[in-house]
């Protein structure tokens, strides 16, 4: 070979790996409580179940409170988005996502998807859900699990999935159940037990892979071999009912550099009450994830502080702000 051929080479190892230092662009995901997520690299406006209004209800794992003063929601009550602080958080979007259409997945999306005009993305049930709800027919992608889609600025896998196993879920509808279409707002709570299947996505956006869970379990076979840098991981104590949950997942998954989890809040009270009984909770899916995947780095999100995940091309690998490790003033 001679010089000039091996330098040509050389310049192209050095241009293509710059470019891919380039295309690994700033993302910030920010958290909205409960299994919800805005994913931006400044441009695109990714919502995976946004979910807002956090009713005063019962819900499996925490009970109503009593210090809360808002009405307790029961089954047969109506339900009605928080549009307030909804308006407060949410300015703008491009894709929804929505995992499955339980009431703390799916509530808020028709009034998201009609103020934002974003694509709504889910199963046979949100697209009922949405449709019914007046979000019009032009911006719902109906899709089953398995589809890869090209959108015009990122890439979504929808991968299919499971829901995490509640207790007492032997009295609510089987998974199969989807919500029905043309039938009208408003809704009752007890209408929004409807799971309608599960799904997981991989989202593809500014050079990085972020696989978004919105419940506590998955199907193995699924996410092998998938190798996204950022995990949002249910977290919720029902994991525990799956086998291995944590230590399969991580291992599908090559071990991701960073994990968060979500679907991990108390999430029938306002964003103001303390989280701390849910925080001590959630330790020992920190504690699993550090067995299993010592150099993953794991942040507990805060509501609505973004946590920006920035390619650092000396280290080869993603470097993501911890609001956890900023100094208090
Ligand atoms: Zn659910």
């Amino acid at each position: 070979m001679s010089a000039g051929t091996r330098n040509r080479i050389l310049f192209l190892l050095v241009w293509s790996s710059s470019a891919v230092a380039l295309a690994q662009g700033r993302l910030e995901l920010t958290y909205l409580g409960t299994a919800g997520w805005e994913i931006s690299d400044g441009q695109t406006v990714v919502l995976v179940d946004p979910y807002l209004t956090r009713l005063k209800s019962n819900t499996p794992n925490d009970p109503a409170l009593a210090s809360d003063p808002r009405p307790l929601v029961g089954d047969d009550d109506f339900v009605t988005s928080d549009q307030t602080v909804i308006d407060a958080h949410i300015r703008k979007a491009d894709y929804i996502l929505i995992t499955h259409t339980h009431v703390d997945h799916v509530l808020d999306m028709p009034y998201i998807a009609r103020k934002t005009g974003a694509l709504v993305i889910g199963t046979e049930s949100t697209a009922n859900f949405a449709r019914d709800s007046g979000v019009s027919g032009s911006r719902i992608l109906t899709v089953r699990g398995g589809e890869d889609l090209q959108l015009r600025d990122c890439s979504i896998r929808v991968i299919p999935s499971l829901h995490g196993i509640l207790p007492g879920s032997a009295q609510l509808p089987p998974p199969s159940t989807i919500f029905p279409a043309n039938t009208k707002p408003p809704f009752r709570l007890g209408q929004l037990f409807v799971e309608g299947g599960t799904l997981a996505f991989l989202i593809r956006m500014a050079g990085h892979q972020i696989i978004a869970f919105g419940s506590m379990n998955y199907i193995e076979r699924e996410i092998d071999g998938l190798r996204p840098d950022v995990a949002l991981i249910g977290a919720m104590p029902e994991r525990q009912k799956i086998y291995h949950y944590t230590q399969r997942l991580l291992q599908a998954i090559g071990y991701p550099p960073l994990v968060m989890p979500t679907h991990w809040d108390r999430f029938n009270v306002p964003y103001d009450v303390s989280q701390q009984p849910a925080i001590d909770r959630l330790q020992s899916f920190v504690a699993e994830v550090q067995a299993v995947s010592p150099h993953t780095q794991v942040i507990v999100p805060e509501y609505f502080t973004p946590i920006i995940v920035e390619s650092s091309p000396a280290a080869g690998r993603e470097k993501a702000s911890n609001p956890a490790d900023r100094p208090t003033p």
